[in-house]
């Protein structure tokens, strides 16, 4: 998923967390930037991973590695529980989009122990064997990206409903 729906998948969760927390919670500018910076988090292993298909394999896609941070988090910090609940519904729905949408990369659930990736379609890993920062096939991956409808039409309902969540 791009970073942009993985942003609005952020702001879909803040306005969820308000309507059952609204003391704690709020549309300030700050719980925004935290939805923005947790929500795409795991996606900083694109800078030190050669290509796009293979940046999934790494700590920061792995279930096991995030569900360790998020019980050290709630045990040493105590106070900032409600940042913590963000951060860890964050980066849980951003593995499980990305579950949804991967199509060169899925989501190496058992991460160490295993390099196996699921995704709920068939993955073309040839597809994604390309540097993230490499412009031109970066263009040619985004066409390619909008070959699956039903993968656009996921992505598309993720972005539209972060949008319309915090204008209501
Ligand atoms: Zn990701």
């Amino acid at each position: 998923m791009y970073t942009i729906s993985h942003a609005f998948s952020g702001f879909l969760i803040l306005r969820i967390l308000i309507e059952i927390s609204p003391e704690i919670y709020s549309k300030s500018m700050i719980f925004f930037m935290f939805s923005i910076i947790f929500s795409n988090l795991p996606d900083l292993d694109v800078f030190w991973s050669k290509t796009l298909n293979d940046h999934h394999v790494s700590f920061f896609h792995s279930p096991i590695f995030w569900s360790i941070i998020s019980l050290v988090m709630i045990i040493i910090l105590p106070r900032q529980r409600f940042l913590s609940i963000l951060l860890i519904i964050n980066v849980f729905f951003h593995l499980f989009t990305d579950y949804l949408t991967g199509r060169t990369a899925g989501i190496a659930i058992f991460f160490p122990f295993s390099t196996k990736e699921y995704s709920i379609f068939k993955l073309d890993k040839k597809d994604g064997n390309f540097s993230a920062f490499n412009i031109k096939e970066s263009k040619r991956f985004f066409l390619k990206y909008f070959k699956n409808k039903t993968q656009v039409l996921i992505e598309g309902a993720i972005l539209v409903a972060g949008i319309i969540s915090i204008m209501i």
